[in-house]
């Protein structure tokens, strides 16, 4: 590549708050056809808060987020500080605490079994989902995340959380579709969750319920249909897809694992900034030709 070109291109980008690190990924940028979103913290603000707390007959509300809080004061998700801000001080201490990646929490308070994630995670614990099952659908219809609590294997209740959608992602996706490119969503959380939030921000493509390992099959199986693409994340349970994109685009209020998967650094942590990289790259190498 030429450097002075490359040398134009990423101060400009640096100026506008875009850390591309070199001449290969602004190259490659160019080349994107295909561009995937993580949900939670990229595409949303990934500061979510408990808007509803609903439990089962013979269960308060505070036993339900007393519980779930105690476990969550050990994890390090997003979801948990929703439900640590609720509960405020004086939560129990857990024991044998466990983060279930993609799926929830699980560990002993006060002396009983709890598990705290997604219907996914009670399914495979055999916690009874029936009950509480309308409940998580109305929750998931209105773009919210159902955490499901369950103590000594029986579901007490259904936290609701919301996360709101950063103000530019609607305008921003547009924009991508505009340059020609195929703009995907793909998260861990539940299909439905996903679907109202793609509707939200004027996705049509989602990939929905996957573990952390599956955000990795997903890029392969794009890149396998000689796709090119780039993979924006805040390297919250998906930096391995960020390293195997064909770019890695992270959100510097990620994780520190994030900003050394990625190749390009949005220090922003706005949707748009995706769209004036890639656009930058364009006419570097436009200039370059
Ligand atoms: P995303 O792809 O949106 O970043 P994750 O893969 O991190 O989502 O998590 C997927 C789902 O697993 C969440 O929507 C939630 O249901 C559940 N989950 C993950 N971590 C936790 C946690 N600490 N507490 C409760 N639920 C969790
Ligand atoms: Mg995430």
């Amino acid at each position: 590549a030429v450097p002075t070109a490359v040398m134009v291109a990423t101060g400009r980008g640096a100026g506008e708050g875009l850390l591309i690190k070199g001449g290969a990924p602004l190259e490659r940028l160019a080349k994107v056809d295909t561009v995937v979103f993580d949900k939670t913290g990229t595409l949303t603000q990934g500061r979510p808060e408990v808007v509803e707390i609903v439990t089962v007959i013979g269960t308060n509300q505070d036993e339900v987020l007393r519980m779930a809080a105690s476990l969550e004061r050990a994890s390090e998700h997003p979801l948990a500080g929703a439900l640590l801000r609720r509960a405020g001080e004086g939560m129990p201490e857990a024991e044998h605490f466990e983060a279930l990646t993609g799926l929830g929490v699980r560990g002993m308070v006060e002396g009983h079994a709890v598990l705290v994630g997604s219907r996914t995670l009670m399914e495979q614990y055999s916690v009874s989902t029936a009950e509480l099952a309308d409940v998580a659908d109305d929750a998931a219809h209105a773009g919210q995340t159902a955490l499901w609590v369950s103590v000594d294997g029986l579901a007490k209740g259904i936290v609701a959380v919301a996360d709101t959608i950063k103000p530019d992602a609607a305008a921003a996706v547009a924009g991508l579709r505009a340059l020609g490119l195929r703009v995907v969503m793909l998260t861990g959380d539940n299909e439905r969750t996903a679907q109202a939030m793609a509707h939200a921000v004027g996705l049509s493509e989602v990939i929905a319920g996957v573990l952390p390992e599956g955000k990795v099959e997903a890029v392969r199986k794009l890149r396998g249909e000689r796709r090119v693409v780039a993979m924006v994340g805040d390297g919250v349970n998906d930096a391995p897809a960020l390293a195997l994109a064909d770019v890695g685009v992270t959100m510097a209020s990620g994780s520190d694992v994030a900003l050394e998967a990625g190749e390009v650094t949005l220090m922003r942590s706005d949707v748009h900034s995706v769209t004036t990289a890639l656009a930058l790259s364009r006419s570097a190498m436009r200039v370059m030709r």
